[in-house]
């Protein structure tokens, strides 16, 4: 377990899935844990008294929010960006409208609160963002526009992590494979298709994701930046 006593932690997306299994890895290891979310107040409110820490609303598809949540939170420590979905449809038949909604949640909300964390984060500083290995391997139709957000991340990455460097803070993207939430339930109808690209035939868990966004946010990662970090029992193999 690494030590995170006293450190600041912000998770945009903190209420259901992935992003509450950060939120509880931090506050299990002492930080101080702020989390967002969108539409599930209830979930929000439930995992903040269970944990100890605060959940705050704010819609990642509204970039002045986004700021401004950053912003006002203070010095970070640690930024986790975890808020994001997919959209599922042939392209020729999707709204354009719900397009773009999706790459302000999945693309412009990452930089942005990036950019934003790193003007106040102290030497030693943390941003980690949740892609997916469909930034690499998209073996499926009916996602493009997910994957064009996912690996626009790793451009994203690679070049703050230039902008970055010089003031002490990396940035990485930690890139999960099939994931066992409300997003993708491993009992959903999707499940006999992505094990068949598996090599480890099982989603994985949210807990297992949590586990190496703490490890990028640790001390040992402290060389580590720029970088795509893929949890996904092979399926991008
Ligand atoms: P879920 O749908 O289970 O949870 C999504 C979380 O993000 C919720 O807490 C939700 O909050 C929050 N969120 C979504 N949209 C917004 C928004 N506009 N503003 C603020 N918060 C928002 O998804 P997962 O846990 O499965 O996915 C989390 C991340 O991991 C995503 O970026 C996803 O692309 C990525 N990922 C997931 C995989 C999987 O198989 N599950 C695989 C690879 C990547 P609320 O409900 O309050 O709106």
């Amino acid at each position: 377990m690494s030590d995170f006593q006293g450190k600041s932690v912000l998770v945009l997306g903190g209420s259901r899935g992935i992003g509450a299994a950060i939120v509880r890895r931090f506050a299990a290891d002492g930080a101080k844990v702020v989390f967002t979310y969108n539409g599930s107040q209830a979930a929000a409110e439930q995992l903040a008294a269970e944990t100890g820490t605060t959940a705050a609303a704010t819609d990642s598809g509204d970039r002045d929010a986004v700021i401004a949540r950053v912003r006002d939170s203070g010095p970070l420590d640690i930024l986790v960006v975890n808020a994001g979905f997919a959209l599922f449809g042939d392209a020729l038949d999707l709204d354009p409208d719900e397009v773009d909604r999706l790459i302000r949640v999945n693309v412009n909300a990452p930089y942005h609160a990036s950019v934003e964390a790193a003007r106040q984060m102290p030497e030693g500083g943390r941003v980690i963002v949740i892609g997916s290995v469909n930034g690499d391997r998209m073996p499926v139709p009916g996602m493009a526009s997910y994957a064009l957000s996912k690996s626009a991340l790793q451009g994203m990455a690679r070049g703050l992590a230039r902008d970055f460097g010089p003031r002490g803070i990396t940035i990485n993207i930690v890139q999960p494979g099939p994931v066992d939430t409300d997003a993708n339930p491993e009992d959903g109808p999707m499940r006999e298709l992505m094990h068949g690209f598996m090599a480890i035939k099982r989603h994985g868990r949210p807990e297992e994701v949590a586990g190496m966004v703490a490890w990028l946010a640790g001390p040992e990662a402290g060389f580590v930046t720029g970088a795509m970090h893929t949890i996904d029992g092979a399926f991008g193999a």
